[in-house]
């Protein structure tokens, strides 16, 4: 764990005026949570302050900012540029490496801003001024309300920076259920409750707002599946045919890869799915106990991650990617017993 010096940061947070909060590029329910809630707080101290995200987020997200505040970088790319580049302080949320954020990465690299990381990830990349680092954490989120613990500022949570903070830690620990998710996660659930979060509120927004195209694209998705019992692994593929097929929209694939891992004896899930504007196939990887999906996405795939959830890409087509796979799988035997 690393972890920010907040005496040296307290000056440099005073002296600053302009500050962005950047997510990674396709944000999930942690980042868009931890920037959204952070992003509050320091606007109630005065700090002339704003998220910009490096494209869309999913519409289950949406209602957090319902003032329709963070910029979509890749709208207008040139206006947020002059942003970047004359903001004093840049808070990098849920990621801990400049290639996450696409094109914006080389003008945070450029930007005089101070930049200061948080983050859970494994092995962070040393581009910052000051880095929160723990990979022992459930979510940025919950690093997030440590952070503002630190700095003395919990009477700024309001309701909305409460449910902001609460979807991360309950989107990034499937529910309460994940590994990482400890009995200081649920201390600060408690706190979050009582600041205005409503649990029950938020898990209806976030889980039952599907659309009906969303579920059939889920169906699909299972019939398709396939399970390798030699190597308890489950994967699965969508390609771009068939999510058009189904009206497919950011975010609607997202936890899909879970229920590979949700059949007795499956160690170590995939989903493969092809992106014909980005001409890649993304892929998910999931795992339970020890098989490291981080790893093995570095190793393979051009990503990472943390150890039971990653991702990755692959720039060949559909059929060889999952071939590559396959055809990893033996080195991996061992390992996934
Ligand atoms: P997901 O499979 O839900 O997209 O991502 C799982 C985890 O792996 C997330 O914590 C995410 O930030 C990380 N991740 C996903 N894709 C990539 C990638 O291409 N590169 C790296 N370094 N991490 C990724
Ligand atoms: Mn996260």
């Amino acid at each position: 764990m690393v972890k920010i010096n907040i005496t040296e940061l307290k000056p440099l947070l005073e002296s600053s005026k302009k500050i962005i909060v950047i997510p990674h590029k396709n944000p999930d329910g942690d980042a868009i949570g931890s920037c959204i809630a952070l992003n509050e707080v320091l606007k109630s101290l005065g700090y002339q302050s704003s998220v910009v995200s490096p494209n869309n987020f999913p519409d289950f997200l949406k209602w957090i900012d319902d003032e329709k505040e963070i910029k979509i970088y890749e709208n207008n790319p040139e206006l947020y540029n002059s942003e970047i580049l004359n903001a004093d302080l840049i808070f990098t949320l849920d990621f801990n490496s400049l290639s996450r954020i696409g094109l914006m990465g080389e003008v945070v690299k450029e930007s005089k801003a101070v930049k200061v990381m948080i983050d859970h990830h494994q092995s962070p990349d040393d581009y910052a001024a000051h880095i929160y680092s723990d990979v022992l954490m459930s979510s940025t989120c919950e690093m997030v309300y440590h952070f503002i613990a630190e700095l003395s500022l919990t009477d700024k949570i309001t309701p909305k920076v409460a449910s902001a903070l609460y979807t991360g830690i309950m989107t990034d620990t499937g529910s309460f259920k994940f590994p990482l998710t400890t009995d200081v996660t649920h201390i600060v659930i408690s706190e979050l409750i009582k600041k205005g979060a409503n649990g029950n509120e938020i898990n209806n927004l976030v889980y039952d707002n599907n659309s009906f195209d969303k579920v059939l694209l889920l169906s699909h998705t299972l019939s398709n599946m396939v399970v390798n019992a030699e190597y308890n692994t489950a994967y699965m593929y969508l390609t771009q045919e068939i999510l058009n097929k189904y009206n497919f929209k950011k975010g609607d694939t997202e936890g899909f890869v879970n229920y590979g891992l949700s059949i007795k004896g499956v160690k170590f899930a995939a989903i493969f799915i092809e992106n014909e504007v980005d001409k890649i196939i993304k892929i998910s990887l999931r795992s339970k106990g020890d098989f490291d999906v981080n790893d093995f996405s570095r190793n393979n795939f051009n990503g990472g991650g943390h150890i039971n959830a990653a991702g990755g890409f692959s720039k060949e087509d559909l059929e060889t990617t999952i071939l590559k796979f396959k055809k990893l799988l033996p080195q991996y035997k061992a390992k996934l017993r």
